[in-house]
């Protein structure tokens, strides 16, 4: 008998592609692709050299074609703007688009896809992901080379690396505190990028699925973005009531400051449920996290851990949010908060 000559072992479909090219899903706004968008561009930068980024907008209106002709200016590590105009995308509903990204994963052929952690990529990618038959690799805050992420677990007590060994394409949400947008960005000048139209003949028309748009509200104010603010003044359910929770609010307009909530106090109906910091609301990174009668649950630090300086006001001197602070002052907010209030400029 003849011994066949072993074949070589392929440990990884991404390990025997030559360079990655990556497809990010973007949203935009006000003819602009957005900030977690943008986020999710620098972390397809760390896929790998030579890795040809191509970015998906879909939507319909001028706003859609000002942000894709924007969007190398935005950042010049994109190669290729796919734009798809079409009223079904104009919301962001998980079904269509997530048959969106199956077909254009099936012209394309990318080694990678990449969307931001928010509720619109959480929602879009695992079912795109589905319909691709792999499993996503969610919530990444590292990445080292084309396989290799490093994602939270425990409500963020301890961080895992893990490898992607599935077939392609290698699919990630990531974290949007953990891929900074560079401030240099929105000066840098862009090279000529093309902007191709999708195709969408071959798109099944069922792909409507079964959720319906129905409004969208959104919060008419001129503070920083919870998301995105350098400052997050955050409110427990010490707070007592929606009443009480206002001097949070001033504290936060004088401050320059976006204001922030436990899971307690918005359950208790003090503040709107988007303000809510933590492992099932926002994750924010701010240079300045104030915490004012937050007892530090793991599940409110999984949202708030990484900020730079925390400050924490508890009348408990044994409060846990006293073990990740780094300035803790033992008192009573009611005392504290009049007191900065009083001694803070008007802005
Ligand atoms: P409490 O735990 O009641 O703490 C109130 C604190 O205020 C105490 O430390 C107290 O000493 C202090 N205090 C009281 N009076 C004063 C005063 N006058 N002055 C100063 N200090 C005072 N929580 C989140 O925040 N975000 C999440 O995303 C989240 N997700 C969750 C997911 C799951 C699956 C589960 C099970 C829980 C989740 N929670 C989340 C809830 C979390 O476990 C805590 O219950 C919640 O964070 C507690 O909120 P709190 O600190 O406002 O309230």
């Amino acid at each position: 008998l003849k011994t066949a000559t072993p074949l070589p072992r392929i440990t990884s479909l991404t390990s025997i592609c030559r360079s990655a090219s990556t497809l990010v899903i973007a949203e935009h706004e006000g003819g602009a692709i957005n900030a977690p968008s943008v986020s999710a561009v620098e972390a397809a930068k760390s896929l790998g050299e030579g890795n040809s980024i191509s970015l998906l907008l879909a939507g319909s209106g001028t706003s859609l074609h000002d942000a894709a002709a924007r969007a190398a200016s935005f950042h010049p590590a994109i190669s290729q703007v796919l734009v798809v105009d079409s009223d079904k995308f104009a919301r962001p509903l998980a079904e269509p688009w997530a048959r969106l990204v199956h077909l254009v994963q099936q012209k394309g052929g990318y080694s990678h896809i990449v969307a931001a952690s928010n509720s619109f990529g959480k929602n879009v990618l695992p079912r795109a992901a589905a319909l691709l038959d792999v499993s996503p690799v969610t919530d990444v805050v590292n990445i080292s080379g084309s396989n290799q992420f490093v994602r939270p677990i425990y409500a963020g007590n301890a961080l895992c690396t893990v490898r992607y060994i599935g077939s392609n394409p290698c699919m990630l949400t990531i974290r949007t505190t953990s891929f900074p947008v560079p401030s240099a960005l929105a000066d840098s000048k862009s090279n000529e990028v093309p902007v191709n139209q999708v195709d969408l003949s071959t798109l099944d028309e069922d792909s409507v699925g079964k959720s319906r748009y129905i409004s969208q509200t959104s919060q008419d104010t001129e503070r920083p973005d919870l998301g995105n603010a350098k400052i997050v003044v955050t409110g427990g359910r010490a707070l007592k009531n929606a009443e009480n929770f206002k001097m949070i609010d001033k504290l936060a307009e004088k401050l320059g400051a976006a204001v922030g909530a436990t899971r307690a106090a918005v359950d208790a109906g003090f503040v709107p449920n988007e303000l809510q910091v933590g492992q099932t609301g926002k994750i924010v990174a701010p240079e300045l996290y104030m915490a004012f009668g937050v007892s530090g649950a793991i599940q409110h630090l999984a949202g708030m851990r990484d900020s730079r300086v925390i400050v924490a006001v508890n009348k408990d001197a044994d409060a846990p949010i006293f073990e990740v602070a780094d300035y803790g002052l033992v008192g009573d907010l009611f005392e504290v908060i009049p007191e900065l209030l009083e001694k803070l400029p008007e802005k």
